[in-house]
């Protein structure tokens, strides 16, 4: 067997695949349970986002082919019979991945980031805001050559909207509450995350900030 082959074997081993039960201690639980929340943050060459792997099994997995290196682990470890794996919580690539259209990933006003951002509530009114109940509004109207970014969308309640129609705040006499601005590394991380978890999001940001990293250039 290669020596690729008996980690990945190994890895298997740990993530408890192959093994018998009492050849394997894991800290977390195999991927089928509460291991994924773990998920690990994959980084491109460029230290720019990549994706978020679905486990630590995911993870582990690319550090062990040599694919990536991680950057930061999460305090558990996960054995095998024979290895033992600190958790990666960030990878950085060992090569660039092209993706296409990645550019403008954190830049999109989508109805998630805007409403993320502006914390759920209407940025007129004040009235808390669902994905269901609340509308992007154009700061500076479509009509009036308002262009679709998030410097000027924010997240309104469909009343405010409705009444501001086709005017800019100030026509209508609609104060904003803040004025509209990029996303921050912790939105980004919220945005791509279908739930927030507390302990993946504060090591995420944690290394972000030692290293300096920007996910993507606002
Ligand atoms: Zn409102």
């Amino acid at each position: 067997m290669s020596s690729l082959a008996a980690r990945t074997e190994a890895l298997r081993d740990a993530a408890g695949v192959v093994a018998a039960p009492s050849a394997v201690v894991r800290t977390p639980a195999p991927r089928t349970g509460a291991g994924q929340g773990s998920r690990c943050m994959v980084l491109n060459a460029s230290y720019e986002y990549l994706s978020i792997t679905r486990d630590w099994f995911d993870s582990l997995l690319l550090v062990l082919d040599d694919k990536a290196v991680a950057i930061e682990h999460y305090p558990e470890v996960v054995r095998s019979q024979y290895h033992t794996f600190q958790v990666p919580a960030v990878v950085v690539m060992r090569y660039q991945v092209q993706v296409k259209k990645r550019s403008k990933l954190f830049q999109l006003p989508t109805k998630k980031a805007v409403f993320i951002r502006d914390n759920f509530e209407c940025q007129y009114c004040g009235t808390r805001l669902t994905m269901g109940s609340g509308t992007r509004d154009h700061v500076v109207p479509r009509a009036q050559g308002g262009i679709d970014t998030l410097a000027n969308v924010v997240a309104s309640c469909k009343p405010c909207n409705g009444r501001k129609a086709d005017r800019t705040p100030e026509q209508a006499g609609m104060p904003l509450a803040v004025r509209p601005r990029p996303l921050t590394d912790e939105e980004k991380i919220r945005c791509v995350l279908k739930t927030c978890r507390a302990k993946e999001r504060q090591t995420w940001l944690c290394c972000l900030k030692r290293l300096g990293i920007t996910l993507w250039a606002s």
